[in-house]
């Protein structure tokens, strides 16, 4: 059935890259019911929609949500995502990624919703033997965080079979940027990711700027790893939920530009983004942290017809600068 006759259920909807997806789905024309904890997430930056606050881990919640929605579809972005936290606390991680998720999926099951878009990661591949990483390259992950979302895609698969349960899972790269009208960006209590911090550091919300490691094999010895704008990802959801509307069969895509980039070079751009110097100290690397991870996006392209658009990574930095200056949150 079009998912545009029914409900779409975005669970997680407060959150970065959800509630860009909410965004989008409303531009699109969809009707749109969020779920959120609350727990990251923050309600303001929910656009206008129907919204319920809940945990995917009461199952009571989630069995009178889908008594009271008639729902067509979920997109499923509610995730725990720091990986050096997985290692710490991997009970976290198998708690809200994996018995969370198998508690929605077994409702689901229950209320006969059929359709799911489902947030996996590139950490599901570990160490990359080669790269781009395409869909056929082996998924080693290297941490609890990684493997709660490998675990998903696996027992995604065993839905389909059993109970006609159809997936999209995307295995997004490093998602990055704002929308470029300045309404919705990155917002994450502590912040860990690249971008987000140079920017704080770059307002002078904080004194400097630690890069993680500057003797890997690469060509400057620090990370490289492919930025995605989050409109970018979130376009490939829709396309997502249509390529269910049309009734394939459960697939996977590695979501990325193609393109990487060292987290120096990362530097370089906020700097010339916005006009500063930062300063920058090298410290140990971080556990868990491959040297390079940069996707092939081709199978996308050819099931979705999806393809980035917005992959100049300064243009990805200003989207996120001018959100940034607006939110003056810390
Ligand atoms: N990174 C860094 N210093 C920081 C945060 C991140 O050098 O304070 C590096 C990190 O080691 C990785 C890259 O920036 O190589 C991207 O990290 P991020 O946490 O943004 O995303 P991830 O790749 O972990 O999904």
């Amino acid at each position: 059935m079009n998912s545009h006759n029914t409900l779409i259920c975005v669970i997680g909807g407060a959150g970065y890259i959800g509630s860009h997806m909410v965004a989008l789905l409303q531009a699109n024309g969809y009707s749109v019911v969020v779920i959120d904890d609350l727990s990251t997430g923050f309600l303001t930056s929910i656009p206008k929609v129907l919204f319920e606050q809940g945990s995917i881990l009461d199952k009571e919640f989630l069995a009178d949500f889908f008594t009271r929605y008639n729902i067509g579809a979920v997109f499923h972005f509610a995730s725990s995502i720091q990986v050096g936290e997985s290692v710490s606390n991997p009970r976290k991680y198998y708690k809200n990624n994996l018995i969370g998720t198998i508690s929605l999926l077994d409702q689901m099951v229950e209320s006969k919703v059929s359709k799911l878009i489902f947030s996996s990661t590139a950490a599901i591949f570990g160490s990359p033997d080669y790269t781009p990483i395409d869909e056929l390259h082996p998924r080693r992950p290297l941490s609890p965080y990684g493997r709660s979302k490998l675990f998903v895609e696996e027992i995604l698969a065993d839905y389909e079979t059993a109970y006609n349960l159809r997936s999209v899972s995307l295995r997004y790269f490093n998602a990055a940027g704002a929308s470029p009208c300045g309404q919705l960006g990155e917002r994450h209590f502590p912040e860990t990711h690249l971008i987000p911090l140079l920017l704080q550091c770059a307002a002078n919300r904080s004194p400097s700027f630690s890069i993680f490691g500057n003797d890997y094999d690469t060509a400057d010895g620090t990370c490289v790893r492919d930025y995605i704008h989050v409109e970018d990802l979130c376009r490939a959801h829709l396309l997502s939920l249509s390529y269910l509307d049309k009734d394939n069969p459960s697939a996977a895509f590695n979501l990325g530009t193609g393109v990487g980039h060292s987290v120096s070079e990362v530097v370089s751009a906020v700097e010339d983004v916005t006009r500063s110097k930062l300063n920058i100290q090298i410290k140990p690397r971080r556990p868990g942290d491959p040297a390079s991870l940069v996707a092939d996006g081709k199978k996308a392209n050819l099931a979705l017809g999806w393809m980035p658009t917005r992959v100049d990574l300064k243009e990805i930095i200003a989207h996120a600068w001018a959100w940034e200056q607006k939110h003056p949150w810390i």
